[in-house]
């Protein structure tokens, strides 16, 4: 090891959420010359983006007053973000409820609960229907005495925390010479709050979304209407409904994935490159790659989000038997088939 990224002692685990490393692509990106790196969040200790979200929501709420001593942590999440408050809510000593869809992986749930959550999973429902997981964490922070909904969807507070920190790290960590930033909004704070850090030290800076096929964002940006959302398989990213924590100002253009490209890709990182990532990640390196060759530059710089680590799927993008039973075996297959050609 040549480096010391931890020369000292931490007084405990929030202080090393952050300062996440850059890591560059040498395979998946198929011949572009233009580099891509990764901003690996899963170093993060609750191994997502979201432990800087989780951090920050509830060090803003005990600031304001919000969040008393004894209080109650409620949210609607998709998992990661319940798993970055409960870090700190183990550390500061919260209680926390959350309210989680049923498409999301077992993995997740059982992580919420093994850092101490109540876990309530909803039914995978419409933004307007009273079972609808954001709606129920609503009701339940009402009803709950001292209790703080951190509201990751309209908690501006979410989109700071990556102006603040994320934005920042990949300026310093490229020496500025970062010309294309490639995430994929759940929320958008990442790349909300990122993008507007990097696009004010340089305007030039173009921002490029990822979108699931199923989400509304991309249809909206290009028609100016919320259409009508389908279902998608890929966990964390795109939505049926806008939050106020998008901010399309700081996003130059949206593309569309499906299910299959991002978990194709997020298995060939794994494998490829060694680095172990779910769904939303493959679906953000399947565009930052697209747009590597386009640009097809080697004096230009991408920088794309990898958001959290493959164990969350293990019974899902990385199960063959989950693949088979949701139509993606071909994917199985064709991996096969490529290690049998290099094999000659
Ligand atoms: N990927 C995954 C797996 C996530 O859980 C999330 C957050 N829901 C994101 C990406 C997107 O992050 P953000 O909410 O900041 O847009």
């Amino acid at each position: 090891m040549s480096h010391r990224p931890h020369p000292r002692p931490y007084d405990n685990v929030l202080q090393t959420i952050g300062w996440t490393p850059l890591i560059r692509l040498n395979r998946v990106q198929d011949g572009a010359r233009t580099p891509i790196y990764l901003k690996a969040e899963s170093f993060n200790p609750g191994g997502s983006v979201k432990d800087r979200i989780g951090v920050a929501l509830i060090e803003t709420a005990e600031r304001e007053g919000k969040l008393q001593p004894g209080g109650t942590i409620v949210e609607g999440t998709s998992g990661n973000t319940g798993i970055g408050l409960a870090v700190a809510a183990a550390v500061k000593g919260y209680r926390c409820v959350f309210t989680i869809p049923d498409k999301m992986s077992d993995e997740k749930v059982r992580l919420l609960r093994a850092f101490g959550a109540e876990v309530i999973v909803t039914p995978t429902v419409e933004p307007d229907h009273p079972e609808y997981y954001g709606t129920v964490a609503r009701r339940i922070a009402e009803q709950t005495p001292n209790a703080f909904l951190a509201d990751q969807f309209y908690n501006p507070v979410n989109p700071e925390a990556h102006y603040r920190t994320t934005g920042p790290e990949i300026w310093e960590q490229t020496g500025g010479r970062v010309t294309h930033f490639v995430a994929s909004p759940g929320t958008g704070g990442t790349i909300s709050g990122a993008a507007r850090y990097l696009k004010e030290m340089n305007p030039d800076v173009r921002v490029i979304a990822g979108d699931p096929d199923g989400s509304v964002f991309a249809g909206y940006v290009r028609t100016g209407e919320i259409g009508e959302g389908t279902p998608y398989k890929v966990e964390g990213i795109g939505n049926d409904k806008l939050p106020g924590t998008l901010h399309f100002e700081w996003i130059d253009e949206f593309r569309t994935v499906d299910d299959r490209t991002a978990f194709h890709m997020a298995r060939r990182i794994t494998r490829e490159e060694g680095m172990f990532v779910g769904g939303s990640t493959g679906l953000i390196v399947h565009v930052a790659a697209e747009v590597a060759r386009e640009v097809d530059d080697p004096d230009a710089c991408v920088v794309a989000i990898l958001c959290d680590t493959g164990e969350r799927y293990l019974s899902k993008v990385f199960n063959d038997e989950w693949l088979e039973a949701n139509s993606l075996g071909d994917l199985v297959d064709r991996e096969a088939a490529s290690v049998d050609s290099r094999d000659g």
